[in-house]
């Protein structure tokens, strides 16, 4: 089998799994964070877990950019998603105040293994298997979606700072987040994470990044409706008018 085969498999097969995993994920929340339960097996740090399940999409797009040919459009395209990765596998993981929190090793490993697959997709999709005009620089759909990728990396890093901060150092509990976009939706970190890979997908005009923004979706959306549960029925005071995800709508 070819590669070319084996990447259209791969893709195809992506595209699947990204609709069942939302299904699932409707049904049950994934079994970290305030989520978590007892019954999934083994446990690792949650530290320990993050970088685990996170590095390998900054190995496997450093690996994909280093032997294949990169044009400078594609070296831009992989500079973005390593600028998000290094700080998720790397940086993300230290700030977090979860000292005796774990999670799951399933978790982890099935963070693991899409991270592999989703960075091999987009790393030699674009290194490889996509050509882009010289004009790709000016084409509405890069400035766009760059644009709405932007927005939603500045979006995802003040929500999640916001609530990192809301615990004091060893403190483990949840408190009711606000400023910002809490002001209209429980995580607006979600939704920031669903922009950028919505602004990539549209950036790179790629079907792996169709389907990356598609498995952001599915994991967050279902994430987002069970953590605005969570605070409705934990916090009687928690604001009414704050929605789900999107500001009025969900
Ligand atoms: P959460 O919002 O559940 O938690 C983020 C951190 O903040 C955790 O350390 C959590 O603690 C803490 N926290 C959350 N809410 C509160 C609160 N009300 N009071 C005090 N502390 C709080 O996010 P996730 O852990 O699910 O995700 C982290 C990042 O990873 C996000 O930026 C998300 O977008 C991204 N992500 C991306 C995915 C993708 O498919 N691309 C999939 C999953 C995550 P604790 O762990 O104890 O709950």
């Amino acid at each position: 089998m070819t590669e070319v085969a084996i990447y259209n498999t791969l893709l195809a097969g992506w595209f699947v799994l990204a609709a069942i995993t939302f299904v699932v994920l409707l049904r049950l929340a994934a079994p970290y964070g305030r989520h978590a339960q007892p019954g999934w097996g083994m446990q690792l740090p949650n530290r320990l877990g993050w970088i685990l399940m996170e590095a390998p999409a900054v190995l496997v797009m450093a690996w994909c950019l280093a032997v294949g040919s990169p044009s400078r459009l594609v070296w831009f395209f992989g500079a973005l998603w390593l600028v998000h990765y290094v700080h998720r596998a790397f940086i993300f993981p230290f700030r977090l105040r979860s000292t005796g929190k774990h999670m799951p090793l399933a978790v982890a490993g099935s963070g693991l293994l899409f991270n592999i697959g989703n960075a091999y997709l987009n790393g030699r999709g674009l290194t490889v298997f996509h050509a882009y005009p010289d004009t790709w620089w000016q084409d509405p759909r890069f400035l766009v979606g760059l644009a709405i990728f932007g927005a939603g990396l500045a979006i995802n890093l003040h929500a999640d700072t916001v609530l990192l901060n809301l615990r004091r150092p060893g403190d483990k509990g949840y408190r009711v987040p606000s400023g910002g976009l809490y002001r209209w939706v429980s995580c607006p970190n979600y939704l920031g994470e669903i922009m950028e890979w919505t602004g990539w997908a549209l950036a790179t005009w790629s079907l792996p990044g169709l389907a990356f923004a598609l498995w952001t979706a599915a994991n967050l959306v279902p994430r987002a409706l069970a953590h605005h549960r969570w605070y409705v029925s934990h916090f009687d005071d928690y604001p009414r008018r704050r929605r789900a995800l999107l500001p009025r709508l969900l």
